[in-house]
């Protein structure tokens, strides 16, 4: 894939960190580099954490992109945006949304496009192999190692979201960890890189279909399906939400944001069976509850919360009647 990316580099409060990604997000931020000796030196206190394994290599890199020192207090952070029109103007929304917002206290160091040779060289010299929940090893796709009795899931994240990194796919991965999958029609809404697909078919959950809304990441979760192994069957394809979704499923996983967990939810009941298990990561925790109590309306059960960090993951159940 030889795309150009739009590159965005601002410096910010730390602070407005989770709000600022959740709005870049939402503009079709399809990957940052966050640049902040406070965040990594935080990651690399967390064990459970797949991240950034060479600081100096790290701090290199920033160095290079800023060309000056960051504020106590502030952060710096390199996103990347697609630079077809619709996403460029999207952008353009959210960058002024933001000026009015936060006038000064954001700075715009450094933006226009690049080719992504800059992410993939440094992006690959920051990952390491993670361990998840009590038998899961995430491995990146040009690494080998054996798995120490866990179970290896390899992944090439590329520009799709889902490398392990992120603390809403941690979640999403230790519940299905806990869950019996065997012979289950599973669907994993919003797949990115394809993870938990691939792992739920290879507990052996069967069917399995992956969706999302972004053709490259459905490129990205094929091949990742074919790293792991030839053999696994797995129907990805693209979809907004349910609009392409026909089957009906025992098991789903949605990791996404909470805008649209609260589109989903009404026309959800749609694609479940009876006794359906469903887990939605992405959430903050605070917007959890409002999930929670928007669903129990709706006639799920919530079976689970866990926290990590700042996020939320829920399991809901099904009970079967709309
Ligand atoms: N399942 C992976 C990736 C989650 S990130 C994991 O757990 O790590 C969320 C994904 O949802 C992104 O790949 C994004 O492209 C996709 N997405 C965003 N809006 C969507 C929509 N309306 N319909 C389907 N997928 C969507």
């Amino acid at each position: 894939m030889s795309q150009d990316y739009f590159s965005l580099l601002v410096i910010y409060p730390r602070e407005d960190n989770d709000y600022l990604n959740l709005l870049f997000m939402d503009a079709g931020m399809i990957g940052s580099e966050i640049i902040d000796p406070k965040t990594i030196e935080e990651y690399q206190k967390r064990a459970a954490e797949w991240e950034l394994s060479n600081r100096e290599e790290l701090l290199r890199v920033q160095e290079k992109d800023l060309g000056q020192e960051i504020t106590e207090g502030f952060m710096a952070q390199r996103m990347f945006f697609l630079t077809d029109k619709k996403s460029l103007a999207k952008l353009d929304r959210a960058e002024r949304q933001v000026y009015e917002q936060y006038g000064e206290t954001i700075q715009v160091i450094e933006e226009g496009i690049i080719d992504n040779s800059h992410w993939n060289e440094t992006w690959r010299s920051f990952y390491k192999p993670l361990d998840v929940g009590k038998t899961i090893r995430i491995l990146p796709a040009w690494m080998e190692e054996e798995g120490e009795g866990r179970e290896v899931i390899k992944i090439d994240p590329g520009m799709a979201f889902g490398s392990g990194s992120h603390e809403t796919t941690l979640v999403s991965l230790e519940f299905l960890e806990e869950m019996d999958l065997r012979n289950k029609a599973f669907l994993d809404l919003g797949t990115g890189s394809g993870i938990l697909a691939i792992y739920a078919a290879m507990q052996g959950a069967d069917p399995v279909e992956g969706t999302d809304i972004d053709p490259d990441a459905i490129r990205t979760a094929h091949k990742n399906a074919g790293i792991q192994d030839e053999n696994l069957d797995i129907h990805f394809y693209v979809s907004d939400l349910l609009d392409r979704v026909e089957g009906s499923f025992d098991v789903v996983a949605a990791n996404l944001l909470y805008p649209l967990l609260v589109r989903l939810l009404p026309d959800f009941h749609r694609i479940l069976r009876p006794g359906a298990k469903i887990i939605f990561s992405g959430l903050l925790a605070d917007q959890a509850e409002a999930i929670r109590s928007q669903a129990c309306d709706l006639g799920y059960q919530v079976l689970e919360t866990r926290i990590k960090g700042e996020w939320a993951g829920l399991v809901l159940e099904w009970k079967g009647q709309a």
